[in-house]
């Protein structure tokens, strides 16, 4: 095995290119080979923790290339690891596919809700994720199979990463102790790389207990459960203004009657708070709690406090993002035919401001900058070296989490991010399991970075993963 290893290493430069060509070539096909499933997911765009098709699609397509499959891992029925190979180095790479509510749209430039559905669509481009990163698995395990890499690839199937963190109970079970290294990438509206992080962040739910009475006839016997929300808001609003820098807080309601003359006896509110430091969400936490205790209060309603869990914010690595970087400059041959193009202009036609359609042929340096976002992978990156890039599978200037994302989701636009996705994930495994300096330097500017400090995931005590919160709001006695 050592000799194996050190005939590896020392192959000729050009054998080495040749073989890395041949790794990113494999890749292409791949996700070429794939791009029906990425599609059926975009299809059932399946809510956090339900993503039950999706799941088993990727699981399915990983046991057809002979990966070893464990499903329902850390306590969830569709997160799922799939592992080729032996020994070291251990390369992960993660993969997601869960979609958003209220974004149903079909693949036309033009709002257009797609009917039929669950009323969900992929406006983050998970359904791509997923699968670009399972297609740079396969072609890595080629390698591994064909005896020309040393070590494992392990493909983590990961539900939920909108507002679900599952990445956060998963890395709490332990599954990323043994990764010499996490890769993964985002769809986008552009190409970037670089050593950039993200918002961490907390999400609740809390719910409202009243009681019911008639609005006109009998209002005093009445107990609002939604003015304690409307009134949880009001005071949130009130907090902006008093929180750090960089401090984001959003609501909606999940939950709040249903007809006008009827005192509201359930209400519930979807709430987010985000900063680009874990622990000031810790402390911003307690004071948005505060505020659900004062509607409650002055409405004489009980709350509820639904803790769904919070997601780190990036460990960023810039060792490993300039590989990723070299890569994706490297392999970007992105060009838009000329029914891409019309079907670009004329979506760009719903957005304010025009961004230049050739930018998909550039790469962005994003290094130090925050994606303004979150994402469980933060919990990921503060175990493991982990680096991540994004693709343009969105016209250039395409929000995210907007039904035009879900309209180039089911395009070729998408399709070609993809397959650069996933060509610049091989090319990056590639490097990093045949270079154990590279592994090594990245490992030692994590732990630089870490400083001493280790991962406590912003979980409580024996939490489990809230699989149930897509649901319809949960009323008190109708379980
Ligand atoms: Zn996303």
């Amino acid at each position: 095995m050592r000799l194996l290893a050190v005939l590896v290493v020392l192959a000729s430069p050009s054998l080495a290119r040749a073989q890395k060509d041949a790794v990113v070539k494999a890749a292409a096909v791949q996700a070429a080979a794939n791009w029906p499933t990425a599609l059926s997911i975009w299809e059932w765009a399946e809510p956090g923790y339900q993503e039950t098709k999706s799941a088993k699609a990727l699981a399915d397509l990983a046991a057809k290339a002979g990966f070893k499959v464990t499903r329902g891992v850390a306590g969830i029925p569709t997160a799922f690891i799939a592992e080729f190979g032996s020994g070291g180095p251990v390369v992960g790479i993660l993969g997601e596919y869960d979609a958003l509510p209220e974004l149903a749209q079909t693949t036309d430039p033009v709002r257009t809700i797609r009917q039929g559905g669950n009323g969900y669509g992929h406006a983050c481009g998970h359904h791509v994720f997923g699968v670009a990163s399972l297609s740079a698995a396969i072609a890595i395990a080629e390698e591994i199979r064909a005896g020309r890499l040393n070590g494992t690839i392990r493909f983590y199937g990961c539900p939920a990463e909108e507002g679900g963190s599952a990445k956060a109970f998963m890395a709490r079970a332990g599954l990323f102790n043994d990764c010499g290294v996490c890769l993964h990438w985002h769809p986008g509206s552009r190409n970037s790389a670089g050593d950039a992080s993200c918002l961490a962040r907390i999400a609740v739910k809390f719910r409202f207990h009243g009681t019911a009475a008639h609005a006109a006839g009998s209002p005093e016997k009445g107990r609002s459960a939604l003015d304690a929300l409307l009134l949880t808001m009001h005071g949130v609003e009130l907090l902006r203004e008093h929180t750090p820098d960089g401090t984001r807080l959003h609501h909606t309601v999940t939950g709040g009657g249903g007809a006008a003359n009827v005192v509201p006896e359930f209400a519930e509110g979807f709430f987010y708070v985000r900063h680009p430091k874990a622990e000031v969400v810790q402390k911003l936490y307690p004071r948005l709690t505060k505020c659900a205790q004062g509607g409650a209060l002055a409405t004489e309603t009980k709350l509820e406090v639904a803790y769904l869990g919070g997601t780190m914010e990036i460990l960023p690595n810039n060792t490993l993002a300039q590989v990723a970087k070299a890569n994706l400059t490297k392999l970007n041959d992105l060009k838009y035919d000329a029914e891409e193009t019309k079907f670009a202009l004329r979506l760009q036609e719903t957005f304010e401001t025009k961004v230049p359609l050739d930018t998909i042929t550039k790469v962005e340096d994003v290094s130090g900058k925050s994606s303004g976002g979150s994402t469980d992978v933060g919990d990921v990156s503060w175990v493991v070296p982990t680096v991540g890039f994004s693709t343009a599978c969105w016209v250039p200037g395409t929000p995210g989490h907007s039904w035009q994302a879900v309209a180039c989701g089911g395009t070729t636009i998408a399709k070609q991010g993809m397959t650069l996705a996933s060509k610049t994930l091989a090319a990056t495994a590639y490097d990093l399991m045949t270079d154990a300096k590279l592994l090594a330097a990245a490992k030692e500017e994590h732990t630089r970075r870490l400083d001493g400090r280790t991962y406590v995931p912003l979980l409580e005590k024996d939490q489990r993963p809230p699989l149930d919160y897509r649901d319809p709001p949960r009323r008190r006695g109708a379980e």
